[in-house]
């Protein structure tokens, strides 16, 4: 066996949204330290992407690997039916501190996907037991929350997948997307279309749910508090719950603790994954108010109705604990504020070029959307030849370093953006 085996893993492996027949390339990593990824012939690439917003204090990190190792040493998993243990209650413990004071009680579940799935459950529980049959999710477009079902059904009507699942999929309700950018001028018909809606169909939504201020996936766009603000107050003013998915922005990738802070508002449901384990492992969490929690155990059911396998692992949640004090105490804010300087200085200027249609950047994410598609494995050829891990896709080619990247570490990043874009 030759774990090396390349054409095994192109003939044999999935990755994430890739063809079984015509794979993109893929890149042996044999390890990870700091910011760097080594690939098998020795070559080291700095990440600009944190796996994915995850990695925020870079990899081999030897906090995090020490709460891996004793925990291991006590207990890998335990089931959470009946049993509770250490670091669940300890992680708990932290994120009820950390998150706006209403948000009281935690499920703790294994993905982000399935972080959103639980809090839109939640809020179907939540009408149920108050009686009324609410079946609608109110979201906007560019949004993207995940990859199961429930999580798919509530991401851009207009990209592939709701066209491809067309017939399986419920049928919420998407308000047009706010164009006033973050730092820019508010312009209040941007709310219209979010109002309407609700004002047509408040009957029978359940719940909003959005990404607060940066929406990820579905097109890394960043918008202005204000809208966050004016949902909050409509929600409040129909009594429909919000659901923040802060899975992609929470823990200070925003340049706030969570993104909500930047409109000071608060969410009813808020769903967290991603960087809660550094990026060592994956586990999400789902806040809610007491009041949530409580009428939905009032209902029916008598109880909320979801149980993973692995909930509350507690290696997961071993790791989580500490990466949450590392982030408290390492001066989180100071660390991507500099990064967002840097990033303001060194990618701006993009914009002035022919083929940039957009340059965005706050706290730790730096955005370049381009005006055509890139293709996206000869631009990853690059960047590996630049020794830099940057992994674009559409028209985006897009920065969120772990938050230890270093000055010049960053200036090999955007460098690296500036070359291939001329
Ligand atoms: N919500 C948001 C905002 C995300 O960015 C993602 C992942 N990209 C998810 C949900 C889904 O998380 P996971 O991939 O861990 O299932």
């Amino acid at each position: 066996m030759n774990p090396l085996d390349l054409e095994f893993d192109l003939r044999h492996i999935w990755h994430p949204y890739t063809s079984m027949t015509h794979p993109l390339p893929t890149y042996p990593v044999i390890s990870a330290a700091g910011v760097e990824l080594e690939l098998s012939d020795g070559r080291r690439l700095i990440d600009g992407m944190s796996s994915w917003w995850a990695a925020i204090h870079g990899y081999n990190h030897p906090v995090l690997n020490e709460a891996a190792k004793s925990q291991i040493d006590r207990m890998s998993h335990v089931m959470f039916g009946g049993i509770t243990h250490p670091p669940a209650i300890e992680l708990c413990q932290q994120l009820v501190a950390m998150t706006p004071a209403a948000l009281e009680c935690v499920f703790l579940a294994d993905s982000g996907s399935v972080a959103v799935e639980v809090a839109l459950k939640m809020a179907l529980q939540y009408w149920q037991a108050k009686g009324e049959k609410r079946h609608r999710f109110l979201t906007l477009r560019h949004g993207y929350h995940g990859d199961t079902f429930g999580a798919m059904s509530v991401c851009d009507p207009d990209n592939s997948m709701h066209n491809l699942y067309k017939g399986y999929l419920p049928n919420h309700l998407f308000a047009d997307v706010p164009q006033s950018r973050f730092e820019g001028e508010w312009q209040p018909e941007d709310i219209t279309s979010f109002r309407q809606l609700l004002l047509q169909h408040h009957n029978e939504i359940a719940a909003v749910i959005l990404e607060p201020i940066v929406q990820g996936a579905g097109g890394m766009r960043i918008y202005h508090p204000e809208y966050l603000r004016q949902v909050r107050k409509l929600c409040d003013e129909y009594q429909i719950l919000l659901i923040a998915d802060e899975i992609a922005t929470g823990f200070g990738r925003t340049g706030k603790l969570f993104a909500c802070e930047h409109a000071q508002i608060e969410p009813d449901i808020l769903c967290l994954g991603k960087a809660l384990t550094g990026g060592y492992m994956t586990l999400s969490a789902t806040l809610t108010t007491r009041h949530v929690a409580e009428t939905i155990s009032q209902g029916e059911a008598g109880c909320f109705m979801h149980g993973p396998t692995f909930m509350g692992n507690p290696l997961a949640c071993a790791v989580a604990s500490a990466n949450l004090k590392l982030l408290s105490d390492n001066q989180w804010q100071q660390r991507t504020q500099s990064i967002e300087s840097q990033l303001k200085a060194e990618l701006l200027p993009l914009k002035s070029h022919t083929t940039v249609e957009d340059v965005r950047v706050l706290g730790a994410i730096g955005v370049v959307e381009m005006k055509q598609p890139v293709d996206m494995a000869s631009l990853q050829r690059r960047f590996v030849q630049h020794g830099v891990w940057i992994r674009p896709f559409g028209r985006l080619i897009y920065l969120m370093p772990p938050y230890i990247t270093r000055s010049e570490q960053l200036s090999k990043l955007t460098n690296a953006i500036n070359d291939v874009i001329i």
